[in-house]
């Protein structure tokens, strides 16, 4: 089919010219069939001038709650606050590389990269981490993949990916997309895996069981060494879902407990920001045996005094020799491609940065302090509270109330209200992580707007929120009929 130069026109706003002039049969030639309600001829764009653009976002940021306006504690997803210098960082032009330069001129960006690889890897306890998937999940697909390219590799054929009750729904999604069949393990009931239960679901079909530790309950798996030792005896690989590190950084490293793979969610610890599900990054990191199974491609020390050099000794001598150079290069059995280029480089800056301003002082000091405020936070509550003590999170319960009618409520108190609903083992679930940014009070309004809302009549609740620019939103359309562009709201408002 054939596209036209763009014409943009519009009977009340300015002609955009074309760049080319009609005569010009500047016609593109693609080789798709795409269904004829997805194609136009015709675009028509709103053209405010530069006041009305600042009031437009200005007001749409007024409408919502983000983490600059005050406490986000959402459990599992970590919300928090991203500190400025990241973002001037990867707003700097120098920063902006395009991804398609040779090894040769991208020698900057892969000294970063290479350097944030090793950092991941020493955060994780793993051997060798890849950046290249764009999210949290896409790192748990990649990971997925890895340890079947492991397993095949190994002549192994094995056809089922134990999860856990409490795990994140992206585990179940990720094991199935991987063509796995799903083993969904019961907790115990003290809210971990239940070590018999998982004793019967190992077999010699496990290819993995995917674990987070502590788990969404915020609670740390006592038994991960025998948990881990299950595993290893069926010949099945343990998964980490690292999503929310917060609780262990610089403290405990996956590695060290038996995992041989995991993802990070560097919007989740490591101050990037959420990626909605696609412009973001989620490392994986992998033990020694599963290195050859990484995406492509991977950065490689190549010169200089490097451990990874094998003419670091011989070259140390000459004048020069100890600046190491940088490499992108296909691992001897990688799964292949998982995105673009080098990932989200400019994400991926932003997660190195805030990692060497940190350093193991700050981040082991994040995590003292992310789990500190979930401790506090969940002591000043007057609901209850099962299970504890815990790490970067709690579970606590909305008893006979609506957990998302309290959560609405919340709102009209002025904070953002925590995951609702999730997980289904406690009754009406808030699920809370305040995370290291917040100060105490901050916790203490938190915590005020939890008890005030317990303190209310179902009346309120159920007519939440009230003080809020939009009120009770209609939210399974919201997700499966979102309203993206301006035409849809053209003479509503
Ligand atoms: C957020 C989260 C994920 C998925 O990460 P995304 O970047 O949102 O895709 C996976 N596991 C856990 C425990 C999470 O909290």
């Amino acid at each position: 089919m054939k596209f036209d130069q763009a014409r943009w026109s519009r009977d009340d706003a300015p002609v955009y010219e074309p760049l080319l002039s009609e005569s010009d049969d500047r016609t593109v030639e693609v080789d798709v069939d795409l269904p004829d309600d997805l194609t136009r001829n015709e675009l028509t764009l709103p053209d405010p001038a530069e006041p009305q653009l600042a009031r437009h976002y200005t007001r749409l940021s007024e409408m919502t709650y983000g983490v600059e306006h005050g406490p986000y504690p959402l459990g599992s997803c970590t919300m928090k606050y991203n500190p400025w210098y990241v973002e001037d960082l990867a707003a700097d032009p120098n920063a902006l590389v395009h991804p398609d330069r040779s090894d040769e001129a991208a020698q900057g960006i892969l000294a970063v990269m290479h350097r944030l690889q090793e950092d991941l890897a020493a955060i994780g306890g793993m051997d060798a981490v890849t950046l290249q998937p764009p999210a949290g999940a896409a790192g748990e697909f990649a990971g997925i993949l890895i340890a079947k390219a492991y397993h095949e590799a190994n002549g192994d054929d094995r056809s089922e990916v134990i999860v856990p009750d409490t795990a994140h729904g992206t585990n179940f999604a990720s094991a199935a997309m991987g063509g796995y069949e799903v083993v969904e393990l019961p907790s115990g009931e003290d809210g971990r895996v239940d070590v018999d239960a998982l004793e019967g679901a190992l077999s010699e079909d496990t290819a993995a069981l995917m674990l987070t530790n502590p788990n969404t309950l915020g609670l740390f798996e006592r038994d991960i060494e025998e948990i881990a030792d299950l595993v290893h005896d069926v010949g099945g690989l343990l998964y980490y879902d690292g999503a929310n590190l917060n609780a262990l950084l610089g403290r405990a490293r996956p590695g060290d407990m038996g995992f041989d793979v995991m993802h990070y969610n560097v919007h989740k610890t490591f101050a990037t920001p959420h990626g909605g599900g696609g412009p973001g990054a989620g490392p994986v990191g992998v033990a020694e045996r599963l290195a050859e199974f990484l995406p492509d491609p991977h950065v490689r020390k190549t010169t200089g005094a490097g451990e990874d050099s094998e003419r670091a000794g011989e070259d140390s001598e000459r004048a020069g020799a100890t600046i190491p150079t940088f490499e992108r290069y296909t691992p001897e059995h990688s799964i292949g491609k998982v995105h673009g280029f080098d990932g989200n480089w400019l994400v991926l800056l932003k997660a190195a940065a805030y990692i060497a301003r940190l350093g193991d002082e700050g981040l082991s000091d994040a995590s003292a302090k992310a789990v500190l405020n979930a401790n506090y936070l969940a002591s000043q509550l007057h609901y209850d509270v099962p299970y504890g003590p815990f790490h970067h999170e709690f579970v606590a319960s909305a008893g006979d109330r609506d957990a998302a009618e309290v959560a609405k409520r919340m709102l009209d108190h002025g904070v953002h209200p925590p995951t609702t609903k999730w997980p289904e083992i406690v009754p009406e679930a808030l699920m809370t992580e305040p995370t290291e940014v917040e100060s105490r009070d901050s916790l203490d309004q938190l915590a005020a707007a939890f008890d005030a809302v317990q303190a209310e009549d179902d009346e309120t609740l159920a007519n939440a929120p009230e003080r809020t620019a939009a009120k009770r939103i209609d939210q399974t359309s919201a997700a499966r009929n979102p309203r993206l562009c301006w035409q849809d709201l053209d003479g509503e408002e």
